[in-house]
């Protein structure tokens, strides 16, 4: 297994930390145009509770740096553009702040998380011009191969759609960071190991993953759903198991970017152990190396 830290260390020398900036996106999935009122787990903050609002980028980073437990100057860093979707926008306004935050000397990398049916081939153009410059990589939320559970969650898009954005990113020179989440209503343990199964299968490889529980956060319509027919989420111990089993499936090329989840205290429903990174980190490990 190659964690992220490891990666980075390796290639940079030192830590990396990541600033959780806003690109000022909406998301198709929530302003209407798809019709559906976006992911039913999507907190109002767009699945990113931690991004400054829209504010000129060299003002966001500073208050990004301010935010983290120990700010060092020395350290580089990651800009990280996670909440909503962040190729969702004029391309040329979207250039010119990425283009500015990559230039930037303390930055390292340029992380960029979005839908898969936001990148056209102008806006993957855009990011290869990018990645000439620095690193870029992007994060696409596919969660689940399971298009039933697709349709529940209300995803918005089918599975050939991930995949073709997937193989234009690759065929770009991006890496690419996909996302998946555990616990979905009406998934078994085998449903989950069988999306794992299914992107291990890939060919290129996913650079990266991040595998989360699901969260149930106040305000969202999972919590409705939840709370008038509460359904079982998975225990920390099953969860730990089942990322431990995933783990072994990934290929070795694809780096753990993730394995525990950040939910905000403040609208945490359940499950009440996503707040116990360590233990949950702990308890994984156990599974991955008994003895
Ligand atoms: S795609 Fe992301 S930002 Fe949009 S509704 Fe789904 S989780 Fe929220």
């Amino acid at each position: 297994m190659r964690t992220l830290s490891d990666v980075l260390k390796q290639q940079y020398g030192r830590k990396l930390r990541k600033l959780a900036l806003s690109s000022g996106c909406t998301c198709p999935n929530r302003d209407g145009l798809k019709g559906t009122g976006g992911c039913t787990f999507c907190s109002l903050g767009g699945s990113g509770e931690f991004a400054s609002p829209f504010a000129p980028v060299d003002l966001q980073i500073r208050q990004a740096k301010q935010l983290l437990k120990e700010p060092e100057d020395a350290d580089g860093f990651i800009a990280y553009f996670q909440s909503f979707t962040n190729t969702y926008g004029d391309p040329a306004r979207l250039y010119e702040l990425f283009r500015e935050t990559i230039l930037r000397p303390d930055i390292e990398i340029l992380s960029i998380a979005t839908r898969p049916d936001c990148l056209s081939d102008e806006m993957i153009g855009m990011l290869k011009t990018l990645n000439e410059i620095k690193p870029v990589w992007v994060e696409l939320g596919l969660q689940t191969i399971h298009e039933a559970t697709a349709q529940r969650i209300r995803r918005a898009y089918p599975l050939p759609v991930f995949t073709d954005a997937f193989h234009r990113l690759k065929k770009a020179g991006i890496e690419v960071i996909v996302h998946m989440i555990f616990s979905l209503p009406g998934e078994s343990e085998e449903d989950m190991l069988e999306s794992i199964r299914w992107l291990s299968g890939l060919e290129p490889p996913a650079d990266g993953i991040k595998i989360t529980m699901l969260q149930i956060l106040k305000g969202t319509e999972m919590a409705e759903e939840y709370l008038e027919h509460p359904f079982p989420l998975l225990s920390m111990d099953d969860y730990a198991r089942l990322v431990a089993d995933s783990i072994r499936i990934l290929p070795e090329a694809t780096v753990i970017h993730r394995i525990t989840g950040d939910p905000p205290r403040s609208l945490l429903i359940a499950p009440e152990w996503t707040l116990h990174k360590k233990k949950t980190r702990n308890t994984i490990m156990r599974y991955l190396n008994p003895r």
